[in-house]
């Protein structure tokens, strides 16, 4: 299968399972992910119309935007500029080139990193949209912030001018049964709820992948996050 005709594919998959779900199919984005495939794939994929991708590694995307600035200059007229959201763990050392590649950070989960995305995206002069990456189960190898912390962490983003926060994400662990994702979707959904008072920019779930993506939408996904669907198996995984 093209990568043309996944895309189409999973378009119509993502409209059928909104329409079931009482949901307008136009409040579900799909991030195409295209971490561990070449540039190449990346130009299919925008020829065929798409424009939101993801890459987990800020090492791999600026290698890999180098042949591709010119798809993703905010500036450029020919046609829409793609977006890249970061959707891996940022390292502190990483903030300022991350704040300059990427259009938006959807893993923030420590203040330090905040801070230093901030002041890095000042003195860019540029706001970079943010969503701050909850850890649900306690598996070790899980990134994120505890659910308990979000109502501070979301005090502590406050005065910083140049992050937009914009909602959550989370990954919950690993299995063949989407139902078993199930219920670490709709706890991030009710966190979300819970704080929109105090954070009324909190409106986004970055949640569901390619084996789950039904399920997440049914609990009110506002993004799915789609890799193997669209461009196939990667050949090394990184963890
Ligand atoms: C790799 C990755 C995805 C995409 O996973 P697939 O199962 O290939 O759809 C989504 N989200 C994150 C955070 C990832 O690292």
């Amino acid at each position: 299968m093209s990568i043309a005709s996944n895309l189409e594919r999973l378009q119509n998959e993502i409209a059928d399972i909104c329409a079931r779900a009482h949901r307008n199919p136009g409040s579900v984005a799909l991030m195409a992910v295209s971490k561990m495939h070449p540039a190449e794939a990346i130009i299919e994929a925008y020829d065929a119309g798409q424009r939101l991708f993801g890459e987990n590694r800020v090492q791999e995307w600026q290698t890999k935007r180098s042949a591709l600035a010119d798809l993703f200059d905010p500036t450029r007229t020919a046609s829409p500029a793609a977006q890249i959201h970061l959707i891996g763990p940022l390292q502190n050392n990483k903030t300022s080139k991350a704040a300059e590649i990427f259009d938006a950070i959807d893993t923030l989960d420590s203040a330090k990193t905040a801070e230093r995305l901030n002041a890095a995206a000042q003195a860019l002069g540029k706001t970079l949209r943010v969503l701050i990456e909850v850890k649900l189960s306690p598996e070790e190898t899980k990134h994120g912030l505890a659910p308990g912390g979000l109502a501070g962490f979301l005090a502590a983003l406050k005065p910083l001018g140049h992050l937009e926060v914009r909602g959550l994400m989370t990954v919950p662990p690993f299995d063949e049964d989407p139902e078993t994702a199930r219920p670490y979707f709709q706890q991030l959904r009710r966190l979300r709820d819970e704080n929109l008072a105090t954070c009324p920019t909190l409106t986004e779930l970055s949640m569901g992948m390619s084996n789950d993506f039904a399920v997440a939408i049914q609990e009110g996904s506002t993004t799915v996050r789609l890799g193997t669907a669209i461009f196939g198996k990667r050949i090394y995984e990184n963890i």
